[in-house]
């Protein structure tokens, strides 16, 4: 009896799935229950709650929430603005509707993320002094971007400067920059990026890992008692020009509000300016760059110093993230969660812009928010509950760097040693019934096996991440799950749909980056179709109720960036 439930379970999963053809039902029935030939996980076998659960997800619920949440009415979903908070009430009144319990401070659902707007004001000096020769006072915008990151009005720096190479400390691949060298107190002179190999076992070959961006050169810096950094900006490196450094560094940028140590002076200096400095402290720019390839490589105090006075606009501010839980049914490990995350917020109202100034982000992110919500009405409504608890989270200020989920990582409602799995929703296209899916990132949990065979029984194509040197996994939310040691990967599309060739996959996703992303047409339009995302989300609900049932927690695999982050958080 139980067996026959298992395999009409497993057929109604394919067969629901929107994907599948009456053949691949007929040919599940003929395996029984243990799935897709090859596969290499124990057969799924979710119990006949979750799939009647999963069936009840649909297209249009979907599209109901990407409407309101991307009305003009909503202005943009703003961090800090009205309507950002306005999508966080409606998402915790959805919550509370579905019967999750709240997970946010003092028994609500909002979890308060403090945040600080820093503004560069003009009356900063920021001055390289070499051991010899004349002093260069830098131009802002033009030599150099900084911002004070002790979040003070103002801040004097007058010390040392070291060049550090790559300024990476990764003994997972036996690689230090420092050596040991005491930088407390020095201004650390840096090249972004890392070292350049094709071995995937010598950080990651050409993939970029997190040791490679920016935040990262920024954080260990801060880390050792370094009071400045000066990243040393080369295109290539880079893999983006100096306009790119001098947009994303102008105006206002927001922050968490200080929880540890922080720079005086986190900036770029164009490599013009760099080549110039080198030169005065009787070096080459160029060979400096080749001594960073070395393992050998060792810290070079350049006789210059940085002087600078950073005056800074200090504006604070609040938005927050809404936090839902649906308690586990095993007792043993109910305080044990898979979590699913989606940034709710987007770039707001700009009131001085003329024409059409709302950023409404359908796509980016009220699609995502839409299957999130549509997975907590599905889990709240089963008639059963997976074993362990699962943790609904709609993060704020992800388009002001991940910052929402990044407080979530410190401040997590059950921490971060005890939550499996986090699935993240990020910018699901309303294009129609996908062939393929991205799971970039779950390779490597040790979760795989069932993620590769659970897309067998959707009949989805796992589609690789095509250019996994620009870094993508480091720019969604679930990174700041990963980087607490939570197995964490984005569930999306990919580029091959129903009815269409691959070519206009592409061509859609080309158009809408020209045209519409962070742009104020992400709108939403009727003719949407919605059919993927709910498929994304019985995908990622499949995948939830499978690892919340799980005998055991998932990890990284071994060796990974993020294990010994695993390890540290599971005592
Ligand atoms: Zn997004």
């Amino acid at each position: 009896m139980r067996g026959l439930l298992k395999r009409l379970s497993a057929c109604a999963l394919v067969c629901t799935s929107l994907l599948c053809a009456s053949l691949t039902c007929a040919r599940l029935w003929a395996e029984g229950a243990a799935g897709a030939k090859g596969a290499k996980a124990a057969p799924i076998r979710l119990p006949g709650a979750a799939f009647t659960a999963l069936e009840t997800i649909t297209p249009d619920h979907i599209r109901w929430h990407v409407r309101y949440l991307s009305h003009d009415l909503l202005e943009g979903r703003g961090t800090g603005q009205r309507g950002g908070d306005i999508a966080a009430e409606y998402i915790a009144t959805q919550f509370a509707e579905y019967g999750l319990k709240p997970a946010g401070d003092h028994g609500t659902y909002l979890q308060k993320v403090p945040l600080v707007g820093l503004t560069t004001l003009p009356e900063t000096q920021f001055s390289l002094v070499p051991g010899k020769g004349e002093t260069m006072n830098l131009k802002p915008l033009d030599e150099y971007v900084a911002y004070d990151q002790t979040q003070q009005p103002q801040s004097e720096i007058d010390a040392d400067i070291v060049y550090v190479g790559y300024g990476i400390e990764a003994p997972e691949y036996n690689w230090d920059d420092y050596k040991g060298v005491d930088v407390r107190g020095k201004v650390l002179l840096m090249l972004v990026n890392e070292p350049q190999s094709d071995d995937p076992k010598f950080f990651k070959g050409k993939a970029l890992t997190y040791y490679g961006r920016w935040t990262y050169k920024y954080e260990v810096a801060a880390r050792k008692g370094a009071v400045g950094v000066l990243l040393v900006h080369q295109t290539q490196m880079a893999s983006y020009p100096w306009d790119v450094v001098r947009n994303s560094n102008s105006g206002e940028k927001s922050y968490l509000k200080l929880e540890g140590p922080a720079l005086k002076a986190a900036s770029w200096i164009h490599l013009d300016v760099a080549k110039r400095l080198a030169l005065a402290s009787g070096m080459d720019l160029d060979k400096m760059m080749q001594d960073a390839q070395s393992r050998e490589f060792r810290p070079v105090n350049l006789r210059a110093r940085l002087k600078a006075h950073m005056v800074t606009r200090v504006r604070n501010f609040e938005s927050s993230n809404v936090l839902a839980i649906l308690p586990g049914s095993d007792r043993k490990v109910a305080d044990e969660a898979v979590a699913y995350t989606a940034h709710y917020d987007h770039f707001g109202i700009r009131p001085d812009m003329p024409g059409d100034n709302i950023f409404n982000g359908a796509d980016d992110n009220a699609t995502g928010c839409g299957i999130l919500l549509e997975l907590a009405r599905a889990f709240g409504g089963a008639v059963a509950r997976p074993r362990r608890s699962i943790l609904f989270a709609a993060v704020t200020a992800e388009e002001q760097g991940l910052l929402g989920s990044e407080y979530l990582g410190k401040h997590p409602p059950i921490s971060a040693g005890k939550i499996s799995l986090d699935l993240n929703y990020d910018d699901v296209k309303p294009l129609g019934a996908p062939e393929e899916v991205e799971v970039s990132g779950a390779e490597r949990t040790t979760f795989y096996p069932t993620v590769e065979a659970m897309a067998k029984e959707f009949r989805l194509a796992i589609r690789p991440d095509a250019r996994p040197e620009a870094g993508h996994f480091y720019r969604s939310d679930h990174f700041s799950m990963a980087r607490v040691g939570i197995p964490a990967f984005s569930i999306n599309e990919g580029m091959k749909y129903k009815g269409h060739p691959e070519s206009w996959g592409l061509d859609q996703e080309r158009e809408y980056v020209e045209k519409h992303y962070h742009q104020p047409s992400d709108e939403y339009h009727p003719e949407m179709e919605f059919t993927g995302d709910s498929a994304m989300a019985r995908f990622g609900f499949a995948l939830g109720w499978e690892a919340a049932s799980l005998p055991k927690l998932i990890g990284w695999q071994k060796g990974d960036e993020f294990e010994p982050a695993r390890v540290k958080s599971q005592p």
